[in-house]
């Protein structure tokens, strides 16, 4: 809705200053365009295997052996038109009516959804600032019930940009060794937006990894958004659930796109790398920007692209004319006021934070702060 109210502005010539889009700004790296086109005049133009080309399995095994240290074989990987359809595939196959997800919050939307697609019950588990986005073990345990039958969470987060380090994760995976039948979603698709810490999957320990499900892609890690193209690395059982829908939903992922990933794999990262060094640059710039404001509160991120500052301080207040009460209104206010636009927090199932990607460039991050301070100090 923020983008079509942002199109409608632009149509008008206003200069909007558009901070809402969950993509790198940058352009696929130029030998995974080639890789395309090659793969096109060799002629793999016609359908795939439903699962992926057996090569872009193997290179996905690679480098999850390379990156994670993890053990897979052909049968436990699956690639898909995106992250998007990796996630729907597994709750499709895992969730049934009545069955519980547990779900820390915020968390990207597309999650409670399909549980809800699936006739499933979302059970939210609220994560504020204070605890830097990121659920307790404690707080795990709380939610888990006897219809509890899957866990959902991205890290690096979107939108927070929490990442979870690896004693946090064998917290929360101690949780799990005492219920047997939950099942873990783990989204690790902006792995390779992390800015210091390693990359932890939490199907690294023993005795849980035959009930993770990895998510991944190529999104946000080369900038191949429109590319459609994820997978999953997951128990044997599930793929083999998995390549039923698929096998009916799309008949599998676009073949060039396929043959293209194969390469942006195996080749140099320097592409992935440069991109993630300009999103630290300006994340060093936004994040104290914002954090100067009075009444902003932030954490940092620590991966992803995402500013998520709470701004619950100014609720209650006013412009003269405009009255701000809840995150919804904020991304309205900023929207109007400043030609801003941000995200609400109430679409990541947080009522208090607004989410501004700065997946942008540091031109338009720096008006974009400005204005975004201009309009929070007039609000009395
Ligand atoms: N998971 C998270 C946390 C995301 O933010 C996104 C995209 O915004 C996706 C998955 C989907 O990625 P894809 O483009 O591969 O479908």
């Amino acid at each position: 809705m923020m983008a079509k109210l942002g199109r409608e502005l632009k149509a008008k010539g206003v200069q909007v200053i558009d901070l809402s889009l969950g993509e790198p700004d940058f352009k696929t790296p130029q030998h995974i365009i080639e890789a395309a086109t090659e793969a096109m005049n060799q002629g793999y133009t016609k359908y795939p295997p439903i699962a992926g080309f057996p090569e872009l399995k193997q290179a996905i095994i690679t480098k999850l052996k390379r990156d994670n240290n993890l053990d897979y074989a052909p049968e436990e990987i699956m690639v898909s038109t995106g992250a998007k359809q990796v996630l729907a595939n597994a709750i499709l196959s895992i969730i049934n009516p009545g069955d519980e997800a547990i779900i820390p919050t915020p968390f990207w939307v597309t999650y409670a959804s399909l549980v809800s697609l699936a006739e499933g019950k979302n059970v939210f588990v609220p994560c504020s600032i204070s605890d830097n986005f990121k659920i307790t073990p404690e707080r795990l345990e709380a939610a888990v019930t006897d219809k509890t039958r899957l866990f959902i969470f991205s890290s690096p987060c979107n939108p927070t940009g929490a990442v979870y380090s690896k004693e946090e994760l064998k917290a929360l995976a101690d949780v799990f060794a005492r219920y047997p039948d939950i099942v873990i979603i783990s989204d690790e698709i902006y792995e390779y937006i992390n800015y210091g810490g390693r990359h932890e999957s939490i199907a690294q320990f023993p005795g849980l990894r035959d009930r993770v499900v990895v998510v991944n892609g190529f999104s946000k890690g080369f900038a191949m958004t429109g590319w459609r193209l994820g997978y999953m690395a997951a128990p044997a059982e599930l793929v083999k659930a998995c390549d039923k829908l698929q096998s009916q939903f799309t008949s599998g992922a676009n073949s060039i796109a396929q043959r293209a990933a194969i390469t942006a794999l195996q080749a140099d990262l320097t592409p992935s790398l440069d991109m993630v060094r300009a999103f630290k640059e300006r994340k060093e710039f936004i994040i104290p920007a914002l954090q100067a404001i009075e009444g902003v509160r932030i954490s940092e991120p620590a991966g992803a692209f995402y500013a998520f500052p709470d701004i619950s301080s100014f609720f209650g207040r006013s412009n003269g004319s405009v009255t701000v009460n809840n995150a919804d209104d904020m991304a309205m206010y900023l929207l109007h006021t400043a030609h801003v636009i941000g995200v609400s927090g109430a679409a990541f199932g947080d009522e208090q934070c607004i989410r501004f990607s700065f997946a942008a460039s540091m031109d338009t991050l720096k008006e974009g702060a400005r204005r975004i301070r201009e309009a929070l100090e007039a609000l009395r």
